[in-house]
């Protein structure tokens, strides 16, 4: 689950329609593309709005599937958060990128990067501000991967200088930077 922040309670917002998810497609697909890392491959990946998840968003079996009602979105309302649907998709299109183009994610940088395998089931470390851009990127390597490459797309490839001083964090950026670089490049590896 990507970057959540407190939030005055809209409830309309915690349900998706067709064109809320639309919308954030479209934004996040033109980002992608501005940054060059939309491959052809990718056109294949369908975002689908399904009816009900209780337990999370989802990458599976090679689309994407967004609820119109989540478990996730019920806790946001419920809490007084919210979560971009832009940063949702950011970030299952980061698993997306990873599984369509797998040389990256398993490669020795990655773990030289994370810290752990790509598929890991186990987090490298506790939840830590110094190495984590968010509470869920200590879940596992492959999330920690999904909350950069969400960032790193929202901020069009320039890392915020807040993060920019934390040396771990710098680290896993300049790896989804440079798989960025060689996916622009046309390479589906480094
Ligand atoms: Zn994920």
């Amino acid at each position: 689950m990507p970057y959540s922040r407190k939030a005055t309670r809209q409830p309309r917002r915690h349900f998706v329609g067709i064109r809320d998810l639309d919308e954030a497609n479209w934004k996040v697909t033109n980002e992608m593309a501005a940054l060059r890392v939309w491959t052809d491959e990718l056109h294949e990946v369908e975002v689908r709005l399904v009816p009900l998840s209780l337990d999370c968003y989802g990458w599976n079996q090679g689309h994407i599937h967004i609820p119109r009602v989540s478990g996730a979105q019920l806790f946001d309302l419920w809490h007084g958060f919210h979560t971009r649907l832009t940063d949702i998709l950011r970030h299952e299109l980061a698993h997306a990128v990873a599984d369509i183009h797998p040389d990256f994610v398993d490669s020795s940088r990655f773990v030289r990067c994370f810290g752990g395998g790509h598929d890991d089931d186990d987090p490298v470390l506790e939840y830590d501000p110094r190495h984590h851009v968010t509470r869920y990127a200590s879940v596992r390597p492959c999330e920690d991967f999904a909350e950069i490459f969400h960032l790193y797309l929202r901020h069009q490839g320039r890392l915020p200088q807040r993060l920019a001083v934390k040396k771990p964090i710098l680290k896993k950026w300049e790896f989804v930077h440079r798989m960025a670089v060689r996916l622009a490049a046309g390479k589906c590896g480094f």
